[in-house]
């Protein structure tokens, strides 16, 4: 599952979730305040981690099934975030890409 939400954001209003990275949590940080606890496996480089990334067509097809399923006026942002640093998916430009257009097709 790749998808939460919507959740409060304290920051942006209704968040709908999209996790680019699966448990167990990935980061190259470990972080005192961070909400997913301990980093129990630090990872290097994004390159380290790609067999275990979930599939980018998986990620965006559950987005878009999602959002059919939501009231898209009900969501204020889409965030990137989950079980760890969205960023060490490599594929997060493409996956942006296909949720971007896909999102605009709903609105
Ligand atoms: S996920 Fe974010 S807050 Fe948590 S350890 Fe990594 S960089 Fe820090």
């Amino acid at each position: 599952m790749y998808t939460y939400g919507p959740v409060p954001s304290w920051r942006y209003g209704r968040s709908f979730g999209v996790d680019v990275t699966s448990p167990p949590k990935k980061c190259t940080y470990n972080c005192v305040y961070c909400q997913l606890g301990f980093t129990k496996e630090h990872v290097t480089s994004p390159e380290s981690i790609i067999d275990s990334l979930p599939p980018t067509n998986d990620i965006v097809n559950e987005v878009s099934l999602t959002i059919e399923r939501l009231d898209i006026e009900t969501i204020d942002v889409i965030t990137f975030s989950g079980t760890g640093e969205p960023t060490l998916n490599l594929d997060i430009d493409k996956i942006l890409f296909e949720i971007k257009s896909r999102v605009a097709v709903f609105q």
